[in-house]
């Protein structure tokens, strides 16, 4: 394992901070989107276009919470993978994840170069990666 023992406990309470953290958002995005359309945002509302305007807000606090459990299962993978030592070798090539990457995303699966292969044949324009 290239990544010392210090190192791999920074990123083990990295992933556990943002996961707590993740899923208190997850929570309370989902209690508001549930108050917003049950609430005043949705509620006496009689104009069309202020309706599209609340059906546009749900969308936006869905997207938020997929983008929210996108995170917190890659985290998971994270955690999985710390525990059958497999964390921090990128799963393409094989070849170490830089320390520094990391810190900054502990849910990266793959090393900057084939990060980037991997976003240039797949491009996902959302998805900007360090
Ligand atoms: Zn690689």
């Amino acid at each position: 394992m290239a990544l010392t023992a210090e190192q791999l406990d920074e990123l083990r309470r990295a992933i556990e901070a943002r996961h707590t953290v993740l899923l208190a958002e997850v929570h309370s995005d989902v209690a508001r989107a549930r108050d917003e359309s049950y609430g005043e945002v949705a509620g006496p509302v009689t104009d069309p276009a202020d309706r599209a305007a609340a059906y546009l807000i749900s969308d936006v606090d869905q997207a938020e919470v997929t983008r929210d459990l996108l995170e917190v299962r890659e985290l998971e993978a994270a955690r999985a993978r710390l525990a059958d030592g497999s964390f921090g070798y990128c799963a393409d090539c094989g070849l170490e994840i830089a320390f520094e990457r990391l810190r900054v995303n502990q849910g990266a699966t793959r090393c900057v170069d084939c990060q980037r292969v991997h976003e240039k044949t797949y491009a996902h324009p959302a998805e900007p990666r360090l």
